[in-house]
């Protein structure tokens, strides 16, 4: 350990002299009170460290004292239901032993040391084991399995793990390794910066499906995918993410709250352990950890959450999880970024932000991904990632957005005039983007239905058209359009307000599965096709939007999941009703009679 002194003070970073032989990115202890810093800049033998703590205070000619450590997280039973600050100090030990407000210097481990789990085994007697190989499990919540694996670099013959309660310290066993015996713990230590390792990169497959519908059907995300949602105040931002939290298909959710205010985090970290994990009836909470940093703590620790969350999440995808990381806010990351850049005297880029921020940005999506784990059997683990960013005042040529948009690969927009309108998810259709689309489509086409995709485009097309007519509704009022194009805006209008509009506090239309999102669909798509030929036989537009039909339709979110086959029976009858508008020398409708079975929309496939 070498001693350093303090040369200069400025906010959240401190240059010290003296240190030789210190790494960068290398965990120091500042001060007196041995405050929690990481050297960050090296250069002609000043070391420049950013502090994860309140420096106030600090003088120069303080002693700073080398760790040998790089900043690392430790990893183990007892992170689901956490919740640490930036740095992965646990908050709620930290406030039973300091009180409420966290004291400097504080140091409590981030696992329980005391706490015991029982450790059961999953590897026998003298077997040959090799690093990501599940020695055994432990029951960390109701909702929750935690595998102990093999750590990384370590191969040799697994002995003596016999089912036991143990702390996270004491061995759980042992392997004999070609150059000794290497003791196991239920707990690893991980440096935050570099990523843990996997085997292979493998192209995501599988939709990761969230039950809201304007995300499964229009703009989906797949596991191990990137998505970025831009969230102006009140448009909706928290509740989409809680909705995520709540209903993606994945094991572990990971939520970074960065930098919001205390409040916001507030209303995140109350109302996560109260609500339900819908698939299993148990709090969420029993499947989440949570890293905490908000705005009134120091922002250097903003800057290191981010990576605290993800090796974090990574550690569970390594068990052959499902993992979706949320971080709320990378606006505010960035911003942290910006201040120690700044107080560094870096050349700044655009907007003062640091000339790595796109790189570093980069850095931290490209943590995400489908891969196949270390492990000798072969299994498989996602990783996703949704990051929320708040421009200033929306404006999406932020470098922030901008640097986030060249690498994530799904863009939910939301949209500040949708919120005040209240059409909520306030998810705007023309902006947004998914990349993935090819993917789940596939998917969704040979596991819910053939007619997916087309039925799909042929929604999109509407909701496009109806955006081209709108300048001109604007200019002359709907009543002066052709019928042929009121007929269109009837459509676009139902493929909003009856299927993308998603009410997060209704206990049926909160969650809707893929199988009701297509039916839904489905049914809008081909009564739009059916007015049209209506329409083409004499019907009035006038007359179609008042069928009584288009009730069952827009109340047809509510359905509930176990009585999808209403779906069928709404089409028949908005098929009955069409044929029923005596149209004066028209051609007689189609078959009211028809089959409108679950597959293939019938005039779909051409757009
Ligand atoms: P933000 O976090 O972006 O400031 P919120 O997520 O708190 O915004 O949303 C603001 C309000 O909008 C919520 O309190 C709620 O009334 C409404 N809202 C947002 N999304 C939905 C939704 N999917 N369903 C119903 N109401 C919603």
């Amino acid at each position: 350990m070498t001693e350093g002194r303090i040369e200069k003070v400025s906010g959240p970073l401190v240059v010290a002299t003296g240190l030789a032989g210190a790494q960068m990115y290398e965990v120091v202890r500042v001060g007196e009170e041995a405050l929690f810093g990481e050297i960050i800049e090296i250069r002609a033998g000043r070391y420049s460290i950013q502090v994860y703590e309140d420096t106030s205070g600090l003088q120069p000619g303080a002693p700073v004292h080398t760790t040998g450590q790089p900043l690392s997280v430790e990893l183990g039973p007892g992170l689901i239901t956490s919740i640490y600050d930036g740095v992965q100090r646990p908050l709620e030990a930290l406030r039973e032993r300091h009180g409420n407000f966290v004291a400097r210097g504080a140091h409590v481990p981030a696992l329980d040391r005391k706490r015991r789990w029982r450790f059961v085994p999953r590897v026998k007697d003298g077997q040959q084991v090799e690093p990501g190989d599940v020695l055994g499990e432990v029951r960390e919540t109701e909702a929750f399995v935690h595998r102990i694996l093999v750590p990384p670099g370590v191969s040799g013959r697994a002995v003596g793990f016999v089912e036991a309660e143990k702390t996270v310290e004491t061995p759980v066993g042992a392997i004999e390794t070609a150059a000794g015996k290497v003791e196991v713990r239920m707990m690893q230590v991980w440096p935050v910066r570099m990523p843990r390792p996997f085997v292979q990169r493998l192209p995501p497959i599988a939709p990761l499906v969230t039950g809201q519908r304007v995300i499964d059907m229009f703009f989906p995300l797949a596991k191990g995918g990137t998505a970025c949602v831009p969230g102006p105040f009140g448009s909706g931002k928290t509740v989409v993410q809680h909705q995520l939290a709540k209903w993606a298909d994945v094991d572990v959710v990971v939520y970074v709250g960065c930098g919001e205010r205390g409040n916001e985090m507030t209303d995140v970290l109350l109302e996560m352990p109260r609500l339900k994990d819908p698939r299993t009836g148990r709090p969420l909470i029993e499947r989440t950890t949570l890293v905490a940093n908000t705005s009134n703590m120091p922002v250097a620790a903003r800057e290191a959450s981010v990576f605290t969350g993800i090796t974090i999440a990574e550690y569970f995808r390594d068990m052959g999880y499902d993992v979706a990381l949320m971080a709320d806010s990378t606006s505010r990351w960035a911003e942290a970024m910006r201040e120690i850049s700044g107080r560094l005297e870096e050349m700044p880029g655009e907007e003062g932000y640091p000339a790595y921020l796109a790189s570093r940005i980069a850095s931290f999506y490209e943590r995400a991904g489908r891969v196949r784990c270390l492990g000798s059997d072969k299994r498989e683990g996602t990783l996703s990632i949704i990051g929320a960013v708040s421009p200033p005042g929306g404006d999406l040529s932020d470098p922030v957005v901008q640097a986030t948009l060249r690498v994530v690969k799904v863009f939910w927009g939301l949209d500040d005039a949708l919120a005040a309108q209240r059409h909520f998810p306030a998810i705007n259709w023309l902006t947004s983007y998914s990349l993935y689309l090819d993917v789940t489509e596939q998917v969704a086409a040979a596991t819910v239905d053939r007619g997916w995709p087309a039925c799909r485009k042929e929604a999109m097309a509407l909701l496009q058209r109806e955006a081209e007519l709108e300048e001109l509704v604007r200019l002359v009022g709907v009543d002066a359009l052709p019928a042929s194009d009121r007929l269109v805006m009837l459509g676009a209008k139902m493929v909003r307000e009856d299927f993308l509009h998603q009410n997060a506090f209704d206990p049926v239309d909160t969650f809707t599965s893929h199988k009701k999102q297509f039916l839904m669909l489905r049914n809008i798509v081909q009564f739009y096709q059916a007015t049209r030929q209506a329409f083409e036989a004499g019907a009035e537009v006038e007359q179609i939007s008042r069928l009584p039909v288009l009730e069952r339709i827009a109340r047809a979110k509510f359905v509930p999941e176990d009585r999808l086959e209403e779906f069928d029976d709404i089409l028949r009858e908005a098929r009955t009703q069409l044929n029923g508008l005596r149209v004066t020398g028209g051609e007689p409708l189609e078959n009211a009679e028809e089959e409108v079975g679950g597959t293939q929309p019938q005039k779909a496939e051409a757009p």
